[in-house]
């Protein structure tokens, strides 16, 4: 990948990162706050923002245990919840070192979504921590808060296992995920999944009274104050983006203000070529563009294999010293053109914004996300992870 090098970038804010985590933290306080880092921290990068973050959060929240594993590397100390555990992932357990193991489960707390499975791994590996998933009405991990109660032997089995090392129970926490906070203004939906996630609470404390509960994705935290309850999950507000524009606009109206989120990431790439081409040449594959008059065309070496996404053709503008060159032609596989006609300081080497903020102007990740026809998450997420994050301030 070391073509990539030098040709194009992400600039990481670690002060933008940090601001945003500390004023989710006192937003969200007292509940302890969860950093999500999955998907290579939102493609954000998972060390560079681990490591950035640790400071400021009380959990980190990953999906794999894989991910889980990679943190450890660098940090043993902060709790690390597996939120997207699957049972082959367990064979990654396996493979480790038994010594390594026993160290590296005393941090890592895994979700599972069927009580009897929790016992079967806590029969080989009498170290894990678990959080129990119920489904409250998004349909897809968690168990249903009906059958579970159904099965009160499970659940006492359940809560009878220690952690042989800790002295501790094993289950450790009560979680759900809610399915629509973030696209609506609206939040009865949302209401009865915590209602009816509250009342499966008192019931179960009966089994294991403490219980670490915890609901709050990004959209939760920031607008439904029964929801924080012991623990936030924060993911896309930690670097900066709205989960979604109603989101923002429900903030307001219910807060009169809205928290200063800063966007932390700027993804960079430099001009490798330029030429001029006649009027009425086309651009580019399909010749879905002609130009009118002489063009000064820029190629730039990122394409939708990047993650610069193709339904970007014809849309999308970049920046150059806060100007705007507008993509022409399709986007290719490794490769953009861009028409530089009004920018003569344009040149190889040039670097070009593909996202983020300038100085004055800003291509944003809704921006991108509105003309690609889809939501800010995706847009930072399918940046290629071989692509350099380099942490700036
Ligand atoms: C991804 C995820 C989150 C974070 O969601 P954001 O909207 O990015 O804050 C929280 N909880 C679970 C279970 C998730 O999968």
């Amino acid at each position: 990948m070391s073509h990539l090098q030098n040709q194009s970038w992400l600039a990481i804010s670690r002060s933008a990162l940090r601001h945003n985590a500390n004023l989710l933290r006192q937003i969200t306080g007292p509940a302890a706050f969860g950093a999500v880092i999955k998907s290579n921290a939102y493609g954000h990068g998972f060390l560079e923002t681990a490591r950035t973050l640790e400071p400021c959060v009380d959990w980190f929240c990953v999906n794999t245990l894989s991910e889980a594993l990679d943190l450890y590397q660098i940090n043993q100390h902060t709790p690390c919840l597996v939120m997207g555990l699957n049972g082959q992932d367990l064979q990654l357990l396996a493979d480790q070192d038994p010594k390594i193991l026993k160290s590296f489960l005393r941090p890592i707390h895994v979700a599972v979504s069927d009580p009897a499975l929790a016992c079967d791994w806590l029969n080989r590996y009498p170290e894990l921590q678990l959080h129990l998933k119920i489904d409250s009405g998004l349909s897809r991990l968690g168990c249903n808060p009906d059958t579970l109660l159904q099965q009160p032997e499970q659940l006492q089995d359940l809560a009878s296992r220690i952690n042989p090392q800790s002295g501790r129970p094993n289950w450790t926490g009560l979680m759900t995920h809610f399915a629509n906070v973030e696209d609506v203004s609206e939040q009865g939906y949302a209401q009865a999944q915590l209602a009816r996630f509250t009342a499966l609470r008192q019931e179960l404390k009966r089994f294991q009274p403490a219980l670490l509960c915890h609901t709050a994705a990004s959209a939760a935290s920031l607008l439904l104050p029964a929801a924080r309850l012991d623990l936030v999950r924060c993911g896309i507000a930690l670097y900066g983006l709205w989960p979604s524009n109603e989101t923002r606009l429900s903030c307001l109206s219910q807060f009169g203000q809205i928290p200063e989120l800063r966007p932390a990431l700027r993804w960079f790439a430099r001009i490798a070529h330029t030429h001029r081409v006649p009027a009425g040449s086309s651009i580019g594959y399909g010749c879905t563009r002609r130009v009118e008059q002489d063009t000064t065309i820029a190629v730039v070496p990122v394409g939708y294999y990047e993650g610069y996404d193709r339904l970007l053709s014809n849309q999308a503008y970049v920046l150059i010293n806060d100007q705007r060159a507008p993509v022409l032609g399709r986007v290719s596989m490794n490769m953009i053109t861009i028409d530089v006609s009004l920018i003569p300081a344009a040149s190889p080497g040039t670097p070009v914004l593909l996202l983020g903020n300038g100085e004055h102007d800003q291509v944003s990740a809704e921006q991108l996300a509105a003309w690609s026809g889809t939501i800010n998450y995706e847009v930072v997420t399918r940046i290629l992870p071989a692509i350099e994050r380099r942490l700036v301030d």
